[in-house]
């Protein structure tokens, strides 16, 4: 892995994602490796010409003046890059952030693929009612070693069952969703228990590593490819259909509050998680450009 420590402005930046006033980053780069990586784009803007997966850019920022002025703002720790990829064990930048904005009553959210998140939660549950969300895309051990270098599925159910139990709200995020290698409904019902919300987001396949994708089905799940090139190549998006029906039918049958599309906290009174879908948020958005 090639390090380099970088000094930087602030940690904060203003964010357009319609959930969140801040997002924080602190690394550039991410040692999980994920072939289906949407962040690679970073490496246009850093300069970075190494392959993913062997950079990491470790961020050192200025102390941050008044953390309470951040007070009622939502705040995304790993909105690019998992703040929690195995080197913040050593270089603890995240943790850092977190103990410089513990006194302020900024709502957190974390997003990530590793159990290190546990480590702070003395440090979380400071804030006044943090969400982590874990990415799980399948249960199959062999299939998420092939696509990342994460921890495994098993120490991340765990680590969101203990998250749970403790208070701390959790959603379970099941992406990208692989046609006919991500079992949805199989993961639901793994983690209903412990979640407070379930997102769903289909794979998309861009430019970057569409061709790595298509050639690791081609090879390992030949049976798929037809599926594939309808979807990717053909546009066809009858396969999100009628799994959005299936998962329907699934949820109505199972009682669980089903939503399309929906803001991603909505309130949840229930004992089960909420379910929400965002198989069609690319085409939502393509067609508001459109009509702009
Ligand atoms: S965990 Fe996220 S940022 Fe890191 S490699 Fe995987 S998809 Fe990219």
């Amino acid at each position: 892995m090639i390090i380099n420590k970088r000094s930087v402005k602030s940690i904060l930046s203003k964010s357009n994602l319609p959930i969140a006033g801040f997002t924080v980053n602190p690394y550039v780069g991410c040692s999980h490796a994920c072939k289906y990586c949407y962040a690679t784009f970073m490496k246009r803007f850093t300069g970075h010409k190494e392959e993913w997966g062997t950079f990491l850019d470790v961020k050192y920022w200025p102390k941050i003046k008044n953390p309470s002025k951040y007070d009622g703002e939502t705040i995304i720790i790993g909105s690019v890059t998992d703040a929690y990829n195995q080197y913040e064990k050593e270089y603890e930048r995240t943790r850092y952030f977190l103990e410089e904005m513990s006194e302020s009553n900024a709502n957190l959210i974390i997003t990530t693929k590793s159990d290190l998140v546990l480590r702070d939660l003395d440090l979380i549950s400071k804030f006044p009612d943090p969400l982590i969300s874990f990415s799980i895309n399948t249960l199959d051990e062999e299939f998420k070693n092939d696509m990342d270098d994460a921890p495994s599925i098993k120490r991340r159910l765990k680590a969101l069952k203990k998250i749970h139990k403790l208070g701390i709200r959790t959603t379970c995020f099941i992406s990208p969703i692989f046609p006919a290698i991500t079992d949805s409904i199989e993961i639901i019902k793994e983690v209903t228990d412990f979640t407070d919300y379930i997102w769903l987001e289909n794979l998309n396949l861009r430019a970057n590593y569409k061709k790595t994708i298509m050639d690791y089905v081609k090879n390992n799940y030949p049976e798929f490819l037809g599926f594939y090139e309808d979807i990717y190549l053909n546009k066809d998006i009858g396969f999100w259909k009628d799994l959005d029906e299936k998962i329907n039918q699934f949820c109505q049958k199972n009682g669980y509050l089903y939503v399309i599309d929906k803001e991603p906290f909505l309130n949840n009174p229930m004992e089960k998680p909420i379910i929400i879908n965002y198989f069609y948020h690319e085409k939502i958005r393509q067609s508001s450009k459109n009509k702009k």
